[in-house]
């Protein structure tokens, strides 16, 4: 650091510098989080001094959050869910295990997943010295029953599955997932971090959330197709008993104890979580996530004509797409500003059609696509 501080207008001058180096979303396929909403970025800039981590302090701010947590349960099929704000899908998912671990008595804990799991899973196994047993994936690239079936044992404590997988969207059979996990007498945990926002508004009507009986808990995160500010992720439990195993005392707060992970916690990402969603309503998520299945779709018609497949017809704005030479081509397509990503296994092109993305830059992707296929 400088002995003597920069006036305002040169730091504002490093900054703006630093930012162009950024890359801007407008070409940008890859990405699970968008611009947020204008009126999150407000309620986010007015409440930046509140912290959560000692929410006495900031009753107000608390409330907001109470309201999130409600909206979000009667979105997810349980108004009555309790929960809290998290830094986003990993400390949600982190949390949720923690509580299904402190719960059980088992002294060599292994959670059941579908290898198409979010990589956040093997932090938790790192963090909370749980076996992580992977299981197999059907020709749609959702958890096959009969391989989760076979790996359950005497030390499983939880079954998680995946309602919007990262790499193809798809939603794992939730319904059998609690069917085998009420049998078992096993916790469930559901990772809706992208599709939590998504699929309460498809046309198409799944089965994934606390209306189905048997599920513990849920990720949804309001800064991914939530439109929210980052950080902001969704923990939401069933049973409020599911957050005493994450109780933690306080002595020196204003509080008298904490269930978070992180300490400080932002209460802007709260304010601005509670902002839009009360501004965009139900009917407001609809439209959004319609224009992105609109987009999605036109995307999938364009690269028909040139022969290229995707490898599950989509579910949801999350294409993987069939493509020869696929790292050439996304190499090319690079040099023409987009930003691309990729499926582990099969190999294929992971394309997002988030709400940042207009439909004259898809259309420019797509003719671009066929260029670089040439
Ligand atoms: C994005 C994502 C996560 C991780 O969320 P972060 O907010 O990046 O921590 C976890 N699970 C799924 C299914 C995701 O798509």
């Amino acid at each position: 650091m400088n002995q003597k501080g920069l006036p305002e207008k040169e730091v504002l001058t490093l900054l703006s510098e630093a930012m162009k180096k950024d890359t801007s979303y407008d070409k940008v396929l890859s990405a699970m989080c968008t611009r947020p909403h204008p009126i999150a970025v407000k309620a986010h800039m007015q409440f930046i001094g509140s912290n959560m981590g000692d929410f006495g302090l900031f009753p107000g701010t608390k409330e907001l959050e109470q309201s999130v947590i409600k909206m979000m349960g009667d979105m997810l099929g349980d108004a009555n869910a309790c929960g809290y704000i998290t830094t986003g899908g990993t400390e949600s998912n982190i949390q949720a295990l923690r509580a299904a671990r402190n719960m059980s008595k088992k002294r060599h804990p292994n959670v059941i997943v579908p290898a198409s799991a979010h990589f956040s899973f093997d932090k938790i196994s790192n963090l909370l010295g749980i076996e992580f047993r992977k299981a197999s994936l059907d020709h749609e690239f959702k958890v096959d029953m009969d391989s989760v079936e076979a790996l359950i044992d005497d030390n499983t404590i939880a079954l998680v599955g995946v309602a919007g997988s990262t790499e193809f969207g798809q939603i794992d059979p939730i319904d059998k997932l609690a069917k085998l996990a009420l049998a078992n007498n096993l916790f469930l945990h559901v990772d809706a971090a992208f599709g939590g926002f998504v699929i309460p508004f498809l046309d198409k009507k799944y089965d994934f959330d606390f209306s189905i009986k048997g599920v513990n808990s849920i990720t949804a995160d309001p800064h991914k197709m939530g439109m929210s500010t980052i950080p902001s992720g969704g923990l939401l439990f069933r049973e409020e008993s599911c957050l005493l195993p994450l109780e933690i005392d306080t002595p020196y707060l204003t509080i008298r104890a904490q269930h978070s992970l992180t300490g400080t916690r932002s209460g802007a990402a709260v304010a601005a979580a509670y902002a839009v969603m009360m501004h965009l309503g139900m009917e407001g998520y609809r439209r959004i996530v319609k224009r992105c299945i609109k987009m999605t779709d036109r995307l999938v018609e364009g690269v028909q004509e040139f022969r290229i497949e995707p490898l599950i017809e989509p579910v949801m704005n999350i294409v993987a797409l069939d493509i020869p030479d696929l790292e050439n081509v996304r190499k090319k397509l690079r040099k023409k500003g987009w930003t691309t990503s990729i499926t582990r296994a099969p190999r294929a092109m992971r394309l997002i059609i988030m709400p940042h993305l207009r439909e004259e830059a898809l259309e420019q992707f797509i003719s671009d696509l066929g260029e670089c296929l040439k």
